[in-house]
């Protein structure tokens, strides 16, 4: 199976817009084809910005690779020269095109990196990202978010999961599932969300330089890549290098043995496969092989699993798992991994167990990626596990150097990254920041899928906050019924006397969608009565918080 690089792609970038009707001269609409002066992507006549690289094709000419002066920046500029009163950004007639100079420079293209260098932009900054160019987009677009979320979509059709309450459970769309067939989706859906990247990047006029950075002082940064090295200076930093899967030297990678960024790079799909790590990106995993009819087995050496989540919600996620022929071997420690001569994985327990699989799925933890930006050189210590201390605003123990993203640890979720990057650029830039970052959503894309928002029944417990529940289940919900997901539940939590709601909980088809209902009454502290009160789509998902509200407003 092929790594998922833009090389093994060199399609899928056209494929991001849907193909245009030829015009009567049986040209495309946008005209004729020539290739971007950067990359060599065919771009049409009209493009302003390579969709493949992003380039800025208006403004790309003699200047170096450094210096694309924004669009923006130039618009600044039209508008300045036409002394507009109005505007209230900087004009960027101070901005020389060879310079290398930045208001802000964002190491990593991941959400975090993005989100921050594009809020920035927006202010009217002069923004560069750092990263190699087969990275754009991070971890989360290469490796993590997309192409799990993805190969989650694959499974589910080709094995016909959502079709088995109705057709049986031998049921499958496709009878022999290859790896091929499911990296297929994965290769499509990631190039098209790297020519989206790109382009938003380019539209906003940030600047892309290719290579790994590293600190040389304060303000100043090395970039190495495919032209050598350059030096960048910035007045602000935006770390945003994220993490990558942790590799102890003790487990022998290779041969069947991969951690989680290596997904869909073996050549087949093994019969069985052990999972080391019962965390949220080993169970979204280990839910998707035992679907594709994979035995898996997961370790853990902690007793229980996602002890986040509420207990009840994890309950039924083992039950399916289960049902799935999952095997939990929870409270287990891994003493040795070897890799026998007929290829098979051999994994020894503590406690004397001993188990063997066509391979193995290491999945316990992640390293964030800052040992290789030289931090001392910035006045930065980060921590054993390479995470960088910030404050709230995401600004680091150096006044001009914030961090953002995986590299700071929890919650380590792009959906949270993304925001801490558009807060952190806020903050540098001095705009007021608003946003509530304690009150976000997990989305756990098992199979099924679970979402919560809020607290759980026992984090209220502890606190001594009393509290009722209403419970809606699937089976009563007639999109339920339609969609062939009877085991489903949603769950609210709420104050018996103020009917305040302090938490959701959803397991079943659309929780990662329906748990924003909650978010919203959450973030605006309402009662449970307004579910109980509003007329819901139906048939729909979110009827769910109707009948749940019936039910727990009946308790009382
Ligand atoms: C399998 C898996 C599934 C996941 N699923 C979800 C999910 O469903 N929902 C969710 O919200 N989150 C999910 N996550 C987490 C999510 O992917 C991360 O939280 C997110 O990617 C973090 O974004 P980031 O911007 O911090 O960095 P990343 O996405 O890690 O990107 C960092 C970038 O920095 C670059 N970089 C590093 N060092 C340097 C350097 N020295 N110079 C230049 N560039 C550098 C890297 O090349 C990389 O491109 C998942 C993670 C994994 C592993």
């Amino acid at each position: 199976m092929e790594k998922i690089t833009p090389e093994s792609i060199p399609n899928a970038a056209e494929a991001a817009g849907p193909p245009r009707a030829p015009g009567p001269t049986g040209q495309d609409k946008r005209g004729r084809r020539s290739p971007c002066p950067a990359c060599g992507f065919g771009t049409y006549e009209r493009d302003r910005f390579c969709r493949r690289c992003g380039i800025n094709l208006d403004e790309w000419g003699s200047a170096p690779t450094i210096a694309m002066v924004t669009s923006r920046a130039l618009d600044q500029d039209r508008i300045a020269t036409l002394g507009n009163p109005t505007s209230a950004l900087p004009t960027r007639r101070d901005m020389s095109t060879s310079s290398n100079r930045f208001d802000l420079v964002v190491i990593g293209s991941g959400p975090a990196g993005q989100k921050g260098a594009i809020a920035a932009a927006k202010l009217g900054k002069r923004v560069a990202i750092i990263d190699r160019r087969e990275m754009i987009g991070g971890m989360s677009l290469h490796t993590g978010t997309i192409p799990s979320k993805t190969l989650r979509e694959a499974v589910l059709y080709l094995t016909g999961y959502r079709q088995r309450a109705f057709y049986g459970r031998d049921y499958k769309l496709k009878q022999e599932i290859s790896l091929a067939d499911l990296m297929e989706r994965v290769n499509t859906v990631v190039a098209r969300e790297m020519a989206v990247i790109r382009e938003q990047i380019g539209r906003n006029g940030v600047a892309m330089i290719d290579g790994a950075a590293r600190f040389t002082g304060l303000h100043t940064l090395e970039v190495e890549g495919k032209q050598g090295v350059q030096i960048v200076e910035a007045d602000h930093f935006l770390i945003a290098s994220g993490s990558r899967a942790a590799r102890p030297n003790e487990i022998p990678f290779g041969n069947g043995v991969i951690d989680a960024d290596q997904i869909g790079q073996g050549g087949s799909i093994p019969r069985d496969l052990i999972v080391v790590g019962a965390g949220v990106i080993g169970l979204e995993y280990a839910s998707m092989v035992a679907a594709l009819g994979v035995k898996v087995t997961v370790i853990d050496q902690r007793p229980t699993m996602l002890d986040f989540v509420d207990h009840e919600i994890v309950e039924a996620l083992s039950y399916h798992m289960r049902r799935q022929e999952a095997v939990f071997r929870l409270g287990e420690k891994v003493t040795t991994v070897d890799v026998g001569e007929r290829g098979m994985v051999q994994v020894r327990l503590e406690s004397g167990k001993h188990l063997h699989a066509e391979g193995l799925l290491y999945a316990a933890g992640r390293q964030a990626n800052t040992e290789l930006l030289n931090t001392a050189a910035a006045g930065l210590e980060p921590d054993a596990r390479g995470r960088i201390e910030v404050n709230q605003n995401f600004q680091t123990a150096v006044d001009h150097i914030y961090a953002a993203g995986d590299c700071i640890g929890f919650p380590a979720l792009a959906a949270t990254s993304m925001e801490q990057g558009r807060l952190a650029a806020y903050h540098m830039f001095g705009r007021p920041v608003t946003g509530n970052q304690s009150l976000f959503p997990h989305g756990i894309y098992t199979i099924p899928e679970i979402s919560m928002i809020g607290q759980t029944e026992q984090e209220l417990t502890s606190a001594g906050i009393p509290y009722e529940t209403g419970v809606a289940r699937y089976e009563e919900i007639a999109k339920g019924q339609m969609i062939g997901d009877d085991t489903g539940m949603l769950k609210l939590l709420f104050h018996p006397d103020t009917l305040k709601v302090l938490g959701v909980h959803v397991i079943g088809e659309n929780a990662t969608e329906i748990i924003h209902i909650g978010q919203t009454l959450l973030a605006l502290d309402g009662t449970i009565e307004f579910f109980r009160d509003s007329v819901f789509n139906y048939p729909s998902f979110a009827e769910a918080y109707k009948v749940a509200a019936l039910n727990g407003l009946n308790k009382l």
